[in-house]
């Protein structure tokens, strides 16, 4: 398997070459050379299988003998065992036809520990066998950095160093960062807002020296090995459901667009998917783009489901290459009209193979509340904001094919999001057990003034990739 870049001006890797470059060197993101098949016997297999031998039947075609067999099914069983159900990821039933797929029992109650889990095992034993170490470097508003923190401590080849703005994430998603006691973990507290993190650690990659010396690598959702991971699910939870005898439709809770990307390529693997459901929370870009067209970036909104505020979905470009029967030039006349104008028309081509799978609804704050209120009344179960954009995108889709199976992807625990819980039914969500002392552990952080310098030589002094 080769991995090409959707901007066709990089070179083609391996599968480890793309794990360890994440976004490719002409700007575009990696695409599997082809889609792997199942055959429809393998995947009526997967009924009662342990979750992590499923997914060591979905990835290993991407791998391309990256790892021997067994070596994959140890770092696999490592990865899943930190989650809190043992089916790693649980179906509940809601409704008739009406499903909810929790994704966060994993160790920070998000989904992104999901894919988090098994990049950083792959990472630690790619740069091994190379003989090489990175450091990890990353900006996050919350989720993504507890993720990659506890994905990464303790591993022998990786340092990992994580800015957030100081004072301006919860008690909650701060405690997370900064109570893992591992000497390969550093949490840095910024004085300064969220961009002026992610303008800082662009001003790391962006010095080539810098970069070099440190062997810099990044985790967020472009690397392909996320999205990889995050195909196994709508395997498992469709299975349940009676696939591949029996059709299934998903809807995604979408920012980057990274989740719902891998339902398509389930879909593009063989599992009969009937349809992809885009939910978005009123930064609405996909849904715009599905009924007009036209693909155009606006301010980014404060909502309370913050993991989905984007301005733009930086992996629809590959569903868009994919769209458009592979064609890198248009992709790039595409990509360079949104860099200079902020928008460009999708071609016919494009918006009707996309409207062939997708639908999209939009929900805005009053329709969240609404959602976890109706959730908790009818049925006593709690929902995040983020599962309730979902939900409620959901069920408008599921009214128009009722005798379908509709899966909601629930991405993050509602005790993640507990003001939100607060206002919608008078009451907090209770933090699960195992996270009982996390109010109460100790905090190690370093507070470092907003300069790129003081953030380098931090680095530089601490990681131990660090070359002369
Ligand atoms: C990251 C995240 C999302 C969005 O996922 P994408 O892959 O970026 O579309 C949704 N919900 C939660 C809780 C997240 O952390």
């Amino acid at each position: 398997m080769r991995y090409l870049s959707t901007r066709g001006q990089a070179p083609a890797l391996d599968f480890s070459g793309a794990l360890l470059a994440g976004l490719a060197s002409d700007g575009g993101l990696y695409m599997p050379d082809s889609w792997p098949a199942l055959a429809s016997a393998e995947i009526a297999g997967f009924a009662g299988q342990p979750y992590r031998q499923v997914a060591q039947t979905v990835m290993s075609p991407y791998l391309g003998g990256a790892f021997g067999g067994d070596e994959f099914a140890g770092m696999l069983e490592a990865a899943y065992a930190g989650f809190r159900h043992p089916a790693v990821t649980p179906l509940v039933q809601l409704g008739d036809n009406l499903f909810v797929l929790e994704l966060f029992h994993g160790p920070t109650l998000a989904f992104k520990d999901v894919a988090m889990q098994i990049l950083g095992r792959m990472m630690d034993r790619e740069l091994a066998r190379r003989g090489q170490r990175a450091t990890i470097v990353g900006a996050t508003s919350g989720d993504t950095g507890a993720a990659a923190i506890e994905a990464f401590r303790g591993l022998a080849n990786v340092d990992v160093f994580i800015l957030y703005p100081n004072g301006r994430v919860s008690d909650a998603q701060r405690r997370q960062m900064t109570t893992v006691a591992a000497p390969n973990v550093h949490a840095i507290a910024l004085e300064g807002t969220f961009d002026d993190c992610q303008a800082i650690v662009k001003g790391l990659f962006n010095h080539h020296a810098f970069r070099d010396r440190m062997g810099l690598a990044g985790v967020n959702s472009i690397n392909w090995a996320r999205v990889m991971a995050q195909i196994v699910y709508y395997f498992t939870s469709a299975v349940a459901l009676g696939a591949p005898h029996r059709k299934v439709s998903f809807t995604v809770p979408t920012g980057n667009f990274g989740d719902i990307l891998a339902g398509y390529a389930a879909k593009r693997m063989g599992l009969p998917i009937d349809r992809l459901v885009i939910a978005t929370n009123e930064n609405d870009i996909l849904e715009r783009a599905l009924a007009t067209g036209v693909y155009e970036t606006r301010g980014v909104r404060e909502t309370t489901s913050p993991s989905m505020d984007i301005q733009i979905s930086s992996n629809f470009e590959r569903l868009l290459f994919d769209a458009n029967g592979r064609n890198p030039e248009h992709i790039r006349a595409e990509m360079a009209g949104l860099a200079q104008s902020g928008r460009f028309a999708l071609s016919p081509e494009q918006h009707a193979a996309i409207r062939h799978e997708f639908d999209a609804y939009r929900t805005g704050e009053t329709g969240c509340m609404k959602e976890i209120q109706r959730v908790w009344r009818e049925a006593n179960y709690l929902i995040d904001p983020h599962t309730a954009v979902a939900l409620h995108a959901a069920r408008k889709a599921l009214a128009k094919a009722p005798g379908t199976p509709m899966i909601a992807l629930s991405t993050a625990h509602p005790a993640k999001f507990s003001t939100a819980i607060q206002a919608a039914i008078g009451a907090p969500a209770p933090l699960p057990p195992h996270l009982a002392d996390l109010m109460t552990a100790k905090e190690s952080f370093s507070v470092l003034s907003n300069d790129c310098a003081a953030v380098e030589k931090f680095i530089s002094e601490r990681s131990r990739a660090a070359r002369p």
